[in-house]
This record gives C-alpha cells, structure tokens and sequence, in this order.
C-alpha cells in the first residue's frame, strides 16, 4: 500500500482526498491519501516526516507551493516555468517537483468543455501562481494571442518577458485591467479577488457571445466572476474541473495510469 497526502493551511476544506479515492477505485490502485495539516513555519518538517513514515508522494496547496518549489531537489520544466510546486513524488533520487495546475486548467478547457485554445485570443485574468502556472500550457496550445491583465501591471510584464520566447513575436502582451481591448474567446480569472466576492475591474466588452469565461475558484454558489460574464452573453465555468484535472495529472505521475476524470467531476458536482 503506497501512501500520499496534502499538504496546506488550513486544509480541512480539501477535496484532494476524495478525488484520488475515486481515482484509485477506479483503476485499481492500491494506495491511501490523507490530508495533512502542515504548520505554517514548518512545512519543510512535515514533508520530511511524511517521507519518514514512508509517503510516496504529496499535492501542496495554500500557502506552501513556494515553499514547496524550494524544497524539492529536482523539477520538471513547467514547475520551473511555473514557479510553484503543487505536486511532489519522493523516491530515490529525493523529491521532485511538479505543477500541474496549468495542464489541468488546460485539459478542463479542451477537454472538459471543448473549446479549443489553438488559434483563440485568450486574457488570462491575474499575475500570481495560479496565473503563472497556466501561461506555459497555454502557449503550447498555440493561442492566436495571450493577454494576460494585472492590477500590478509590472507583475504581467514579468511574465511576458520570461514568456516571450516561447509564446513567439506579439503573441504574449500585459496590461492593466483598464488597458483590456477588444473581446476574447476565452477568459480566465486566475485572480483571487473572487475570494473576497469581488470582481476584477474587466470590461464587459471582453465578452461575446460564445465566450467561455472560466474562475480558477469553485464553491457552491457561481463566483460574481462567473455571474458578471453570464449577464454579458459568455458562457461561465469554475474551477472545479480544472481541480479534478489537475489531481488526475498528479495521479498520472505518481502511478503512470490516467484516470477517467468524468464521472468524478460528475459525482462532484
Ligand atoms: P496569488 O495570491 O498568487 O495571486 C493573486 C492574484 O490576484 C494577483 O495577480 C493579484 O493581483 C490578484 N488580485 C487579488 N485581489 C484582486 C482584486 N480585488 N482585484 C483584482 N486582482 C486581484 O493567488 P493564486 O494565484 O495562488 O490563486 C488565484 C486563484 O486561483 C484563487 O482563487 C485560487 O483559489 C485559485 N486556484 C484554483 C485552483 C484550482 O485547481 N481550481 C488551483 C490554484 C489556484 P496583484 O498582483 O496586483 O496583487
């Protein structure tokens, strides 16, 4: 029996142990996966501990994917592309890091709601890890143009520049909030203002109709987000497809078998 975890702060809320549940029934999988507490100044320790106990692998969530990508001794290209850790495997070699949030966000999108991201004009909402995690995957599914939006303007172009070779000559641009021109196929909040029950300062005209507007965060009532883009004719989706995704990568990694994630989102829901 192979055992992983979850690790954040607070974590109580986390549904990380019921989707790998399903996805270990599943495809047979032989394995435990619990959430873990970890102390805000000692993350590090509680890795460690895991490891100890003889844990294979972890997901990290709030606030300790920084920390996270500190951590590990190794990293695959879109944890460095990333910034941020939200998965680790522990073998022999040691810890290596992963992220897999952008791949799930990705996945939800083509996959689960199927729109395609080749050829589309693309604003991703947000300058911070989630929106970081997400600028890679997107551009290998080569957008016709990627404007990521920020309140902190310097922290998008950060991101263009670091983007830039990759996503190719004017594909990737930043601005502020009310430098957003022109309307887009596809809109992503990777902005934590729906946390608070806010809405990032967008323009309405960044939607028409057949927009997908997506809000990385899922709860049980629709985000303002995801409200303000139904009443300007998109059509609006969270973030939970985008987590169960982005679990079912982890789960590839850990046990090199793809789960079916539909019926677990559907069950979810
Ligand atoms: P960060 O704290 O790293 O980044 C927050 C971002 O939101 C920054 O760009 C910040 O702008 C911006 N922001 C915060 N408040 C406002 C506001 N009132 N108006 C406009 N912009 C605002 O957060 P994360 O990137 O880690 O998380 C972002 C969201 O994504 C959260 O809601 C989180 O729950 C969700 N998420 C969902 C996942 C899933 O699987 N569904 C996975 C990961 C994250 P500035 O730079 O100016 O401060």
């Amino acid at each position: 029996m192979d055992h992983y975890c979850v690790f954040g702060n607070p974590i109580a809320h986390s549904k990380s142990p019921d989707i790998h549940a399903a996805f270990a029934a599943q495809t047979g999988q032989q394995l435990t996966y619990e959430k873990r507490l970890a102390p805000l100044d000692g993350f590090a320790a509680a890795v460690h501990a895991f490891i100890a106990e003889g844990g294979k692998g972890a997901n990290v969530t709030v606030p300790f994917k920084l920390e996270a990508y500190r951590l590990a001794n190794a990293l695959t290209v879109r944890a460095q592309a990333a910034g941020a850790v939200n998965t680790l495997l522990f073998d022999a070699h040691g810890i290596t890091g992963d992220n897999t949030d952008g791949a799930g966000l990705v996945a939800d999108i083509t996959a689960n709601a199927g729109v395609p991201i080749v050829g589309k004009r693309v604003l991703l909402l947000g300058a911070g890890g989630a929106a970081r995690g997400a600028v890679l995957p997107i551009l290998e599914h080569r957008p016709a143009a990627l404007v990521i939006a920020n309140r902190t303007v310097a922290a998008a172009q950060q991101l263009v520049q670091q983007f830039a070779a990759l996503g190719g000559a004017g594909i990737v641009s930043a601005c502020g909030f009310a430098e957003i021109t022109g309307s887009f196929d596809i809109v992503i909040n990777a902005t934590s203002a729906s946390l608070q029950a806010d809405l990032p300062p967008v323009p309405p005209t960044v939607f028409q109709p057949g927009t997908l507007a997506l809000d990385m965060m899922y709860g049980k009532e629709p985000t303002v987000f995801m409200r303000f883009a139904l009443e300007h004719g998109a059509t609006a989706r969270d973030g939970l497809g985008m987590l169960v995704e982005q679990a079912a990568e982890a789960f590839h990694g850990w046990r090199g078998v793809r789960p079916d994630t539909a019926p677990v989102l559907a069950n979810l829901r």
